[in-house]
């Protein structure tokens, strides 16, 4: 059997689904390329909500469906489940196109990291209960590796698969409650680099908040319509010499950043934090030097935690929030850095 066969069968096998099937529920969100609403399906109508996520989209659904079908076969635990995706067309709204994900849970990371009871909160997540332990900074850096090993696990499988996320932020990392994991979502402004499809509308501007200081990932064509995605062959070779992968790295930095200082998780101290690196030549060495002489105890904190074991922590967060793409650490690096040598939560939860 070769893949072709294996991946033909089962897109032939899996079920289809068109509009009529599907019962919308509560919307989850609205971005400028599309509306994400619960749902389930009509013959079989589950909880309140349903159990199924739909988006629809623009024309740059195309592309996310490519992406989602190409995730599904090659790291699948990478991502949110992805069932199906196709084209609607009506007279009124013209093509439209519609995904259909499992609900993989309530919580996304960023609902998870506004909470005052953050990192405990993803605890009982994970473990399914309250653990009766003394709270402390050693156990919030326990959470917050396991976070980070599940976010770079993800990311290795993206990445080995040759797809860049490019939008990498907490809002776009869901809590799967049935894998007990941190999954990503949202491959709407991915690129997969080595068929060439790598189309970003003009009028579409990566989230600034988490973005890393390079403007294009890569120096190639971009296609000049989704719908129809024109395969430049891109090289593994071309991959090596521009590591579009560093990008998302970057982003996985600054999450990691926000998970450690509680002052940065907010929009406005995320983007003064980026104000300050750019200022610093984006060296955090330089950053931790000057908020460091006039820290609040809340920052203090933070960085006694990235000190622990040795310093291991703040020698990863740097490793992966460089101005160098270069410089930058990759996914699969990363998971074997020694800041994860310790074992994470759920080791924990079996020394009980
Ligand atoms: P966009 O950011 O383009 O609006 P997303 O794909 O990020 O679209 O989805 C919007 C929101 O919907 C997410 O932030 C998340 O809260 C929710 N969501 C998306 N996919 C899922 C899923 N598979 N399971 C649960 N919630 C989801
Ligand atoms: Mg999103």
């Amino acid at each position: 059997f070769d893949m072709f066969v294996l991946a033909f069968v089962e897109r032939v096998l899996r079920p289809t689904y068109k509009k009529d099937d599907i019962v919308l529920g509560k919307k989850l969100g609205e971005g400028s390329f599309g509306v994400v609403y619960r749902a389930s399906l009509a013959k079989k109508p589950s909880s309140r909500d349903g159990d199924l996520v739909l988006k629809k989209a623009t024309e740059y659904g195309a592309v996310e469906i490519w992406m989602n079908e190409r995730v599904r076969r090659a790291c699948a635990n990478s991502c949110a489940d992805f069932m199906y995706g196709f084209l609607e067309s009506s007279a009124k709204k013209g093509a439209e196109y519609w995904l259909i994900w499992k609900f993989e849970g309530e919580a996304t990371l960023a609902d998870l990291l506004q909470s005052k009871e953050f990192p405990y909160n993803v605890e009982a997540m994970i473990l399914g209960e309250n653990q009766d332990l003394p709270k402390g900074l050693e156990r919030e850096n326990r959470i917050i590796q396991t976070v980070m090993r599940q976010l770079l696990f993800a990311l290795d499988g993206l990445h080995s698969t040759g797809i860049v996320h490019r939008d990498i932020k907490p809002q776009n990392i869901i809590f799967s409650e049935d894998s007990r994991t941190f999954k990503i979502i949202d491959l709407g402004a991915a690129a997969d680099l080595r068929v060439g499809i790598n189309y970003i509308p003009k009028e579409f501007l990566l989230d600034p908040r988490y973005a890393a200081p390079e403007q294009y990932i890569m120096s190639t064509q971009t296609p000049s319509a989704p719908s129809a995605p024109v395969a430049t062959a891109l090289s593994p070779v071309l991959w090596q010499l521009n590591l579009p992968d560093r990008f998302d790295i970057y982003s996985a930095g600054l999450i990691f950043l926000q998970m450690a200082f509680p002052g940065l998780r907010s929009d406005s101290a995320l983007i003064q934090f980026n104000r300050q690196l750019k200022r610093c030549d984006y060296d955090l060495i330089e950053w931790r030097k000057t908020v460091e002489s006039r820290a609040s105890p809340d920052l203090r904190r933070g960085f006694e935690l990235l000190d622990l074991d040795g310093g291991v922590g703040w020698e990863l967060l740097k490793s992966m929030v460089r101005y160098k793409a270069r410089q930058r650490i990759s996914a699969k690096t990363a998971l074997a850095h020694p800041y994860f040598d310790k074992e994470g939560l759920l080791a924990l939860s079996f020394m009980q």
